[in-house]
């Protein structure tokens, strides 16, 4: 070990992480939480237990930018006790690291999860069969099984994907049995989430959302605030359209939403929204908008000034969105400091949860911008997929990065496949080269959930076919 390492290790090491752990051990997973009766889903992860991953390029995405390019992360009962080189774990498991990029899990802050076995029927190329007619005409026609089936599907692909916090933003929830049925399948995956409760797609927009059901599900679901937060997703008042929740309406929303102490979302990207926004006192830190597009310099302002914070689905606004809302204004938010992180929006709508498309597509829309070579570095990119993700979402002191305390919520990369190999700067190789497919191991609250590239603990075919059942159910009734 070079003298460098061992300083950094040291340092690393006796940081500010013992603070951590104390917060980051709470209860098991759900175990106060009430069974959905018409699911009886298989257990679909593997118990916890004690390995290392030995000798992997770890990114460890803490504050000190300290990366280990022969590092090992030991990890115990779903926690992260150590990260350094060398570590000595008598009795655990040591897992060959070599040729590996190891580092946190992705952290995905907005996506629609009820619509992903939608996924084929949702057209970028039929006006008729858009994202936005689909989801309407077919959203009322889904029953609280399809709803389970559909958000299984997405946190499945997400975790296979490396994303192993997401937040379902639930905008189809009809009745109280949609609600558990989403939970109850975000619960059986064994995923990190928010689930912000939302509207049902055929809820008049006269009629404010049920608070009063999210005030059970706060009651029922709320034990488990390291694996679940709950929110609320709420409707835009866009200016201009004939689909514009009534602003009176959405203020009886966020002032029972506040009282209910729960963060709120929204949509944005049409422009003068957020003014709207700010004119009724919605605006905060407990505010998470959606599509940082369309933003005039003094809703830019109003967004720094109130500290809320804002997620970007690069995939989707360079397509279906950039012609409605413009471009990403990555920069001018970031020059003002608003704390930004990275979404998928809808696997449905963008064909998969490839994560890093969704870096590689903010990194394009930049560059096209910026017109100079490349001003958003790749590193600043992995930041804003993992730690900066989860500081949006209130979990940074969960996960988002490798630190001594957190829970482990770890992706190991094959820097050996054909489309990474040679690999001289992992930050740059995971960015303009990488794919799903070149995970060998994903580690969700220190389970196993993929390992030599394979699922473990997840029947694939069964959520698969139960997706497609499900699918051809909605289609056949809508
Ligand atoms: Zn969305």
């Amino acid at each position: 070990m070079c003298d460098l390492c061992s300083l950094r290790r040291r340092d690393f090491l006796k940081g500010a992480f013992g603070t951590v752990l104390g917060a980051a051990t709470g209860g098991g997973l759900f175990s106060a939480l009430p069974a959905l009766a018409q699911t009886s889903p298989a257990p679909a992860v593997a118990p916890p237990r004690e390995f290392v991953l030995r000798g992997g390029h770890v990114l460890t995405m803490n504050a000190a930018g300290i990366d280990l390019p022969a590092g090992d992360v030991h990890i115990r009962d779903g926690i992260i006790v150590a990260v350094g080189e060398n570590i000595s774990a008598a009795g655990a498991e040591i897992i060959d690291a070599a040729d590996m990029i190891v580092m946190p899990g992705f952290v995905e802050t907005h996506w629609h999860l009820w619509n992903t076995a939608l996924r084929g029927a949702i057209r970028a190329d039929d006006p008729k069969a858009g994202y936005f007619p689909l989801t309407l005409r077919l959203g009322p026609k889904c029953t609280p099984q399809d709803a389970y089936a559909s958000v299984r599907l997405g946190a499945a692909e997400g975790l296979m994907s490396g994303i192993t916090t997401l937040h379902n933003w639930a905008h189809n929830i009809r009745t109280p049995e949609h609600a558990n049925a989403e939970l109850q399948a975000l619960k059986d995956m064994g995923i990190r989430s928010r689930f912000s409760y939302g509207w049902g797609q055929d809820l008049p927009l006269t009629s404010p959302m049920n608070l009063a059901d999210l005030t059970r599900v706060q009651k029922e679901w709320g034990g488990s605030p390291n694996m679940l937060r709950l929110g609320a997703a709420l409707r835009s008042p866009t200016p201009g359209s004939r689909g514009a929740v009534p602003i009176d309406v959405l203020k009886v929303e966020v002032d029972g939403l506040r009282k209910l102490g729960l963060p709120m979302t929204m949509h944005t990207g049409v422009k003068g929204l957020v003014d709207v926004l700010a004119s009724i006192g919605a605006l905060g830190p407990d505010m998470m908008l959606v599509h940082a597009q369309g933003l005039s310099e003094g809703e830019r302002r109003a967004v720094a000034y109130t500290k809320l914070v804002y997620s970007m689905s690069p995939v989707i606004e360079l397509s279906f969105s950039a012609v409605r809302s413009g471009t990403i204004q990555y920069e001018e938010l970031k020059t003002l400091e608003v704390p930004l992180g990275l979404s998928i929006d809808s696997s449905g709508a963008s064909a998969s949860a490839d994560f890093f498309n969704v870096m590689r597509a903010l990194m394009w829309s930049d560059w096209q911008r910026s017109g100079a070579p490349l001003r958003l570095p790749p590193r600043r990119i992995v930041q804003l997929a993992t730690i900066d993700g989860a500081r949006l979402m209130g979990l940074d002191k969960i996960t988002g990065s490798l630190e001594p305390g957190k829970r482990a919520d770890i992706i190991t990369v094959r820097k050996l496949d054909l489309n990474m190999a040679p690999v001289q700067d992992p930050y740059y190789s995971l960015v303009f080269s990488g794919q799903p497919s070149n995970i060998d191991m994903v580690v969700a609250d220190g389970r196993i959930v993929r390992r030599n590239g394979a699922a473990v603990g997840i029947d694939v075919n069964k959520i698969v076919s139960e997706a497609i059942a499900s699918a051809n159910g909605i289609l056949s009734r809508g």
